[in-house]
């Protein structure tokens, strides 16, 4: 067996997901010596790699759930910390629409719920202001719900602020290191991983779709079964923008919030996702059938989507489990704290996992935090159509990827720094270059070359699902 040599973490976070990074960054600014495990090169491996960007306020989520006050402190926290760590936001607003006299009739249930949520600015719309709002919009509409507050982010620079911030203020990351298995002893964790054992005197489990893997392995039991739910997504043009402003939502069913058509932070135009049950929790394939289902029904609400091509198609896993709600529960006597089933608002809601979970580890590990008096608040690169961009600036050096006008600059600074990209799928989320309309088709061999010997993966070895 290896030996660490870190010494005792107070916490160790298992999953560099959207919520692992979350809480690793709670915890380094709540002063605890904190260390992020996860079994791929980067982060981003696994539900968060691919969602639809969303940042939802709730509007339709359980009333007096764990998930709803999550996400509306997610939400908040968002807000604030956003503009200290440069994080983007489009201000989209959404509307329910409805499409049949029934979805029609289940608005006022919606605006209700809305209410009772606390999410009191929504208003009706009938038919005419929905076209008045979105003139492209099928006009077989029966009307909308307004949800001002829902908004579009970007999925992948929230997580990266989050632990670069951890990072920064004093958290380790340690990359390819699969927690295998793991005691309690007086007291500690020992945690064996292919880079060694870690000790730590509370394990925080955000390994998501492995998350009740991990329990069986460590704890012997888990008290949740992951279910991955698959959502397909097809991405329009960038031409596709013009054709819509607010984020068009169905009228959600019990299973799923359903198809939704959104621009995204990078200037598309996305369908999805759709919801699909299956037993593989790694892969995420698309099929031609669902694809097209998708490109018509996007077609059927927006007909000028008919003259725009098709970018890319992807498709995520949500960790569902056999209930709704987040399964987060703290075992004191285990020093362990479980946050399951982070299903389908995870990224809305990982701030507020976050100060959660805190509060849970605050309520049997006692032991005095010192937060960082001058806590570091670092800054990502920002890759938002609708904000200044890299290749706007000076002296970017050159651009490498025409398609999303990525530049050199940017390329090279994914590649060092505190959380350097650790593979193909990081180097395109951090960057977006092999992301546009070509696919990397022009691009790869340059980027290629950048990445020479930086990566632990090489770029040719992508699989599907980056
Ligand atoms: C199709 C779809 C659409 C969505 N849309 C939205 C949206 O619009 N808005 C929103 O807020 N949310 C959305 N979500 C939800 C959101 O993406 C998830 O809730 C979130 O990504 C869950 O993150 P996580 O960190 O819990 O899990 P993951 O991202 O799965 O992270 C777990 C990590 O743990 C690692 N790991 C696993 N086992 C181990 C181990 N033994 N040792 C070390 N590491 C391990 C994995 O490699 C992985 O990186 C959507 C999700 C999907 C799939």
């Amino acid at each position: 067996m290896m030996t660490s040599q870190s010494g005792l973490f107070d916490v160790a976070v298992v999953g560099g997901g959207v919520v692992g990074c979350a809480v690793a960054r709670r915890f380094a600014l709540d002063g605890a010596r904190v260390l992020l495990l996860e079994k791929a090169p980067d982060i981003l491996a696994g539900a968060s790699k691919a969602n639809s960007a969303l940042l939802h306020t709730g509007f339709d989520a359980p009333p007096g759930s764990v998930e709803l006050a999550c996400m509306q402190a997610g939400y908040r926290e968002y807000m604030d910390i956003r503009e200290r760590l440069n994080l983007p936001v489009l201000e989209t607003g959404a509307m329910v629409v409805a499409w049949s006299e029934q979805d029609a009739a289940r608005l006022g249930d919606i605006e209700a719920q809305a209410r009772t949520n606390g999410v009191n600015d929504v208003r009706m719309l009938d038919r005419s202001e929905v076209l008045t709002r979105e003139p492209q919009l099928a006009s077989s509409t029966y009307g909308a719900l307004l949800v001002p507050g829902e908004h579009v982010i970007d999925p992948w620079s929230a997580p990266l602020a989050y632990l670069t911030q951890a990072v920064s203020n004093g958290a380790t990351a340690q990359f390819n290191a699969e927690v295998r298995g793991g005691e309690l002893r007086d007291g500690c964790w020992f945690l064996e991983t292919a880079r060694g054992t870690f000790m730590a005197r509370t394990v925080v489990n955000c390994a998501g779709l492995f998350g009740d893997v991990l329990e069986k392995r460590l704890l012997g039991a888990s008290d949740f079964t992951i279910m991955p739910r698959k959502g397909q997504f097809v991405v329009f043009d960038k031409a596709a923008a013009a054709h819509i402003r607010t984020t068009i939502l169905p009228v959600p069913n019990e299973r799923t919030k359903g198809v939704v058509i959104a621009r995204t932070i990078f200037g598309n135009v996305l369908i999805g996702p759709t919801a699909e049950e299956q037993p593989d929790r790694t892969r995420a394939n698309v099929d031609e059938t669902t694809l097209r289902m998708l490109v018509a029904k996007a077609i059927e609400m927006i007909p000028a989507l008919a003259d725009i091509p098709v970018t890319a198609i992807y498709a995520g896993l949500r960790p569902a489990t056999e209930r709704k709600e987040y399964r987060i529960t703290a075992r004191p006597a285990q020093q362990w704290i479980s946050v399951g089933g982070i299903r389908s608002t995870g990224l809305t809601a990982a701030l507020g996992i976050a100060r959660h979970v805190s509060q849970l580890h605050a309520e049997f590990d006692r032991q005095p935090l010192a937060p960082p008096a001058d806590p570091r608040w670092p800054s990502v690169p920002n890759l938002a159509e609708h904000l200044q961009r890299d290749w706007q600036a000076e002296n970017h050096g050159e651009i490498v990827c025409h398609c999303e006008l990525v530049t050199c600059r940017e390329i090279e600074n994914a590649l060092q720094g505190p959380l350097p990209a650790g593979d193909a799928g990081g180097l395109k989320r951090r960057t977006r270059a092999g992301m546009g309309r070509c696919q990397g088709f022009y691009c790869q061999a340059r980027v290629s070359a950048l990445a020479a010997g930086k990566l632990a993966e090489p770029l040719a070895v992508e699989t599907q699902d980056d």
